[in-house]
């Protein structure tokens, strides 16, 4: 008798952008096959849906094929989700963004006919012997995973430092002029061995795009054959690219890629950030059209007894019909709402229990945990489900502090691989052992500095407490317009650390 077996399915979405039809797709499928009901938003702008028998996994990525939706490169040692800042607007720039995180995908895509073969028509497929069947990725693919993620310069809303690859769009005149290209990042490092750690992406180059993206997709390519032929394939814990780069060295890495793109790199471009934000609440997409950031706590798309999120989503995508867009912060912008319509969107909202950001506090709209239990096989504590229960906590040590309108993130994983981003958090709690988490502080609200590690398995009843005597100590020390993360940096707390070296100070 075959064992009920169950697994996740995770969508490949460049850029988090959905048609009304292929969101309510994936919003059937949840109710069809999903064990637990309901969608998870992933830090990389897609959807999960968890709990699906193997008997009905076919089905279901067909069905989300049908709909022009694929899961192939959503896992995997290759390209992963191409990430790209989600809000719409009418400036040229947005546009330009959005083909080149097109563009940008389809050339780091698999070539491989098998994903259709297996789940798709079941027709076989004739194999060739010569790796020009797969171009890029060869016989053996990568050593490891690869994240890509596009911003406008000065909006980090998605973490670009994060990424194995970033570009950070310049804007002159409301178009993109080029892009400077950053390189090694990567959040995961292991709890217990001291040589692994987060990095920042490190400034490469700066690349012109003009009319083309040519040269921007070709120095990308050059950039993943790198690592694909020199990242470490005999550790597995060593093998994502910002360990190559601190091997080999920056100035090495940039030889190689002037090698392969046949061309002298342009220095990179300095950098300014003001925005961490993660575009909530109602904002003007052009003429006549607005905008709609929800808050999603903790990127469960479901129905609860106070909360009808599933349900009114769904009501608002089938009834009004916006482009569905999932943020980095595991939220939801409903694009292209006529300005009338905002009011019966609202009433909606408010009849099914779902706040507007506007009525939560800035704590609660700066969080972000992990899946961990019960879906991920990693998971070493609660995150998803343990975060909500110290929220209100928080909310109360904020207000009680007079921090409410500081931008503090607060951000959690059930393990130091570090799916939420936690190692750029202000205060981040990262799970060790059933009910225990290493905490981290510092950090940047911009994404732009690295936290350090200040308690080792705390007990999950002494979280608050111990960030409560850190918070008093900033309140009363801090200078004047001093955000957290430079108070923890300037006080010397950081002789805490015990790892790594950050490689972009803020
Ligand atoms: Fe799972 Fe760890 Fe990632 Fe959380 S951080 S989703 S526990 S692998």
């Amino acid at each position: 008798k075959d064992r009920h077996y169950s697994m996740m399915i995770r969508a490949r979405i460049p850029g988090g952008v959905l048609s009304p039809d292929q969101y309510l797709t994936f919003d059937r499928l949840a109710d069809e096959y999903s064990d637990y009901k309901n969608i998870r938003i992933t830090t990389r702008q897609t959807l999960q849906l968890h709990g699906i028998l193997k008997g009905d996994l076919k089905t279901t990525i067909k069905t989300l094929n049908e709909a022009l939706v694929t899961t192939l490169g959503a896992c995997g040692d290759s390209g992963r989700n191409t990430i790209c800042c989600a809000e719409p607007g009418d400036e040229p720039f947005r546009a330009e963004m959005q083909h080149d995180v097109l563009a940008l995908a389809d050339r780091l895509s698999a070539k491989t006919n098998a994903y259709h073969e297996i789940w798709i028509d079941g027709e076989a497929v004739q194999l060739a012997d010569d790796k020009s069947e797969e171009p890029l990725y060869g016989e053996v693919y990568l050593p490891r995973k690869f994240k890509v993620a596009i911003v406008p310069e000065g909006d980090n809303c998605l973490d670009v430092y994060d990424n194995d690859l970033g570009l950070v769009a310049h804007i002159e005149s409301g178009h993109i002029r080029g892009y400077t290209v950053l390189v090694g990042g990567g959040m995961g490092r292991m709890a217990l061995d001291q040589d692994t750690y987060p990095r920042l992406a490190s400034p490469l180059c700066y690349v012109a795009r003009d009319e083309a993206i040519e040269l921007i997709l070709d120095t990308c390519v050059a950039i993943v054959t790198i690592e694909r032929d020199y990242g470490d394939r005999s550790n597995r814990r060593f093998a994502r690219m910002k360990y190559l780069i601190d091997r080999r060295g920056l100035e090495w890495f940039r030889e190689e890629v002037e090698t392969r793109l046949g061309r002298k790199l342009e220095p990179p471009r300095p950098l300014k950030w003001h925005n961490g934000h993660d575009h909530l609440g109602w904002h003007r997409e052009r003429d006549g059209i607005s905008y709609l950031g929800i808050f999603i706590p903790y990127g469960r798309i479901k129905d609860t007894e106070t909360m009808q999120l599933k349900s009114v989503l769904r009501d608002i995508v089938h009834d009004f019909r916006p482009i569905v867009r999932f943020t980095s912060q595991q939220n939801v912008i409903l694009s292209g709402i006529a300005n009338e319509l905002r009011p019966a969107i609202e009433e909606r909202l408010r009849a099914a229990g779902v706040p507007l950001p506007e009525e939560l506090s800035n704590v609660r709209q700066n969080t972000m945990a992990c899946v961990s239990l019960p879906t991920c096989g990693l998971a070493l504590a609660e995150s998803e489900r343990a975060l909500p229960e110290l929220m209100p906590q928080f909310e109360q040590l904020f207000d009680e502090l007079g921090l409410s309108n500081e931008e503090i993130t607060i951000r959690m994983t059930g393990c130091s691989n570090g799916c939420a981003r936690p190692y750029n958090a202000n205060i981040a709690f990262i799970g060790r052992s059933p009910g225990k988490y290493d905490m981290f502080l510092g950090g940047s609200s911009l994404g732009t500095a690295l936290n350090t590690r200040f308690r080792e398995t705390v007990p999950f009843d002494q979280l608050v407490p111990t960030v409560r005597s850190v918070l008093e100590s900033f309140v009363q020390e801090r200078e004047t317009g001093e955000e957290f993360g430079m108070y923890w940096r300037r006080t010397g707390l950081e002789k805490h650390r015990d790892y790594g070296t950050d490689p972009n100070p803020a």
